[in-house]
């Protein structure tokens, strides 16, 4: 039996073709950035077919398609997805995306499905609770509790992000405050530092962004603004880590995880670096002494939304 993933990111659409557990095939193609709902759905097909063609498989060995998205899915409808066009409002994906690619879709928060990929094949193997984080645009998040996926009541846990470390903060993309995001979010970051600018301080940041050819200061951009010694940018991570650091010390405190796994972006440009500075700022806050929590690198990348996605299509298809 064949399950395929789909990991539906703002900039790609990856997707694997899994039997058991082994990857048969994978493609990944660009998110449209424009265009209505069913567009992205077009693209989500097509990556589906070139993923089965590698593979040499067909459709009709498919038993379920999982999908990984981002907002908040809840029965089978997905809303609050800023970062894909005409997803924000609440809408059906699983029966669009069923009717468009002819297959059974479980979906889940993309959070949620790199936490299950990393915890199967990657980083947060053989941990029986774990918190696993993205930094990206946005921070998403998905948890693993007693073995397996904690989605919440209606499905809206794992918001990492959208914890709250600073009482009447920094505005989040969210439209709150003070949200983990709010200050780590590659997005909010961007935001902050043309308020700085804005605001008669100087920085590299945006010279070094149209050097790399960038429409807006990715992680490439803070690293090398890093490196080349501009005072802004340094600000701006070391407000960025601790943020990150004061919320995952108070999710570990709350949920006393074996492992927290943090990727992407910054945490990857960055390397050890970045994972020396997020201990230290993750350490003084924890309750639990001496700490028992493991801070781990992910290992999958892109990878683990698409696996989880396929792993949690598997283990919801009848078989
Ligand atoms: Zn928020």
């Amino acid at each position: 039996m064949l399950t395929v993933g789909v990991d539906l990111g703002g900039a790609n659409i990856q997707t694997l073709v899994l039997e058991g557990d082994e990857t048969l095939g994978s493609a990944r193609m660009k998110t449209p950035t424009q265009g209505d709902r069913t567009l992205v759905l077009d693209v989500v097909a097509a990556a589906l077919h070139a993923a089965l063609g590698e593979a040499d498989h067909e459709l009709d060995e498919v038993a379920a398609v999982g999908i990984g998205t981002p907002g908040v899915v809840i029965d089978g409808t997905v809303g609050g997805a800023s970062n894909i066009p005409d997803w924000y409002d609440r809408f059906g994906l699983a029966d669009l995306a069923r009717d468009k690619l002819g297959v059974p879709v479980r979906l889940a928060n993309d959070g949620t499905a790199a936490a299950v990929g990393e915890h199967h094949s990657g980083a947060g193997r053989g941990t029986d609770h774990l918190l696993a984080i993205t930094v990206g645009t946005g921070v998403g998040a998905g948890l693993i509790l007693n073995g397996q996926p904690y989605e919440g009541g209606v499905g809206g846990a794992g918001e990492f992000g959208h914890t709250v470390v600073v009482q009447d903060g920094a505005v989040c993309p969210c439209g709150r405050r003070g949200c983990v995001e709010a200050y780590a979010g590659r997005r909010a970051m961007a935001f902050a530092a043309e308020r700085a600018v804005a605001a008669g301080r100087s920085t590299v940041l945006f010279d070094i962004q149209e050097e790399l050819g960038q429409q807006r200061p990715t992680s490439a951009v803070f690293k090398a603004a890093l490196d080349r010694g501009d005072e802004l940018a340094a600000d701006l991570i070391d407000v960025a880590i601790s943020a990150l650091g004061v919320g995952i010390a108070s999710a570990v405190n709350l949920l006393d995880v074996d492992a927290v796994v943090v990727g992407g972006g910054l945490s990857d440009r960055m390397g050890d670096a970045f994972f020396i500075r997020l201990e230290a700022a993750i350490r003084p806050n924890l309750f639990l002494q001496p700490p028992r929590v493991r801070l781990e690198r992910a290992q999958l990348g892109d990878y683990a939304g698409a696996l989880g996605a396929a792993l949690l299509a598997r283990d919801a298809a009848p078989r």
